[in-house]
């Protein structure tokens, strides 16, 4: 769908927050390993927090393409980062939506701020692609729900507190007993683990906590069971195609640095890019970036469209996600090989991209399981 100028000058305006502000800073939050906190509040100040909000809860109520262009820009600077802000996002478009006024608005000025970060909390020590599978036990109170179990692998846990939590009301009854809560991280009965230590990517401020006797009110119970299991999956078409736009975020920046670096270094008398062996190694990454820009532009003006439920957005959206990390994970190293050991100094993005791409491969829905829906959605 064409963007509006609004939607296109926040898309610049995103670029703009990724050169400026998360491309020189990405490798130092890295060695630190934390958020980019100093970016998000930017990133807040511009809108990108209420992005998809709805108007009459204080957001922007962009279309889901100028979204899917933003993670794009956005993720040419860090994926981390961008993942970060993206589920901060998400928790206050989900709560302006779905959750009562009341409950929106006690914490929806936090997460458009910046202030307090959002995550949604599916994966668990013993579950992650069987979603259906997850242990987290909620039982029924007077007033509310009692809620113990542990979630593992949660974007933003590290230091998130304002949650959607998905967790079974009915042992043995699989998804039809899946409820989602408003779980809020500075209540009693709420206990966070330390943040993952892994090979990359810290900027995503993966973790994960147990909920030990923590109490929700009734208030707090955003789908009842029978309706969670289908509203986490509702959006699932919309994570597949922005993380695809992430994955082309990446290469499209790997390659504007393998371009510029191909013009000026020398090798036998002249610019590498003067060598014909050399260059063709960008018109692949070029050629496949382009076809996967256009298969996230398709699934984008699907979900646009209003057509999310529909067995097409499921192939676009599953397809974008599939032929994007794909895309990452080999052109990704193709393009640091141009570089020579240049292309190893931490300043450059292909060490840190090529971990983002690693994680693409796994969030909302890893590659078998696309492999899985493709073959269900293909048309009979
Ligand atoms: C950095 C990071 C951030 C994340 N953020 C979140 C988050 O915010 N919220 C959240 O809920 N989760 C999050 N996740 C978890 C992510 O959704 C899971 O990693 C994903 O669902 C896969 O689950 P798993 O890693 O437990 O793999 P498993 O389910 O254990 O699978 C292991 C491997 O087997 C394959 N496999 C599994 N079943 C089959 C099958 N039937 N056929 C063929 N192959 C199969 C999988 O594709 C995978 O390759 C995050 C993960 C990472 C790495």
């Amino acid at each position: 769908m064409p963007l509006t100028d609004a939607e296109a000058s926040l898309v610049a305006q995103a670029a703009r927050l990724a050169r400026e502000q998360i491309t020189p800073n990405a490798a130092r939050w890295e060695r630190e390993r934390r958020i980019g906190h100093e970016a998000l509040a930017a990133a807040a100040a511009l809108g990108l927090t209420r992005l998809q909000v709805p108007a009459a809860a204080g957001g922007l109520d962009l279309s889901f393409s100028c979204k899917a262009q933003v993670a794009e820009a956005l993720a040419a600077g860090d994926f981390g980062f961008t993942m970060s802000w993206i589920n901060t996002h998400n928790v206050a478009a989900k709560l302006a939506r779905d959750a009562a006024p009341a409950l929106a608005a006690r914490y929806l000025p936090d997460l458009i701020a910046g202030r307090r970060l959002g995550c949604t909390a599916l994966t668990e020590p013993g579950a992650g692609s069987d979603f259906a599978a997850i242990g987290t036990r909620a039982t029924r109170l007077d007033g509310g729900w009692r809620i113990d179990g542990a979630k593992a692998w949660i974007t933003n846990a590290a230091e998130a507190d304002v949650i959607v939590l998905y967790a079974q009301t009915e042992p043995g009854s699989g998804g039809r007993g899946i409820a989602g809560f408003l779980v809020d991280g500075r209540r009693a009965g709420f206990v966070r683990e330390s943040a993952f230590a892994l090979g990359g990517q810290h900027t995503i401020g993966t973790g994960g906590f147990r909920l030990e006797g923590y109490v929700a009110g009734d208030d707090e119970l955003l789908h009842p069971p029978g309706q969670a299991f289908r509203a986490a999956l509702g959006s699932i078409n919309g994570a597949r195609t922005y993380i695809a736009a992430m994955c082309c975020g990446m290469v499209g920046e790997a390659l504007r640095v393998v371009q510029q670096y191909g013009r000026q270094r020398q090798a036998f008398g002249q610019p590498l890019a003067g060598h014909q062996g050399w260059r063709w190694r960008l018109a692949e990454a070029a050629s496949e970036l382009a076809a996967c820009r256009l298969m996230v532009a398709q699934a984008a003006a699907l979900i646009d469209a209003g057509r999310n439920a529909e067995r097409e957005t499921q192939l676009a959206a599953a397809q974008a996600k599939l032929l994007a990390t794909r895309m990452a994970d080999r052109q990704l190293p193709a393009l640091a090989q141009a570089m020579g050991a240049e292309g190893l100094r931490e300043q450059h993005p292909f060490a840190r991209h090529l971990a983002g791409a690693r994680v693409a491969g796994f969030v909302d829905g890893s590659t078998e399981m696309l492999l899985e829906r493709i073959c269900a959605a293909l048309p009979v």
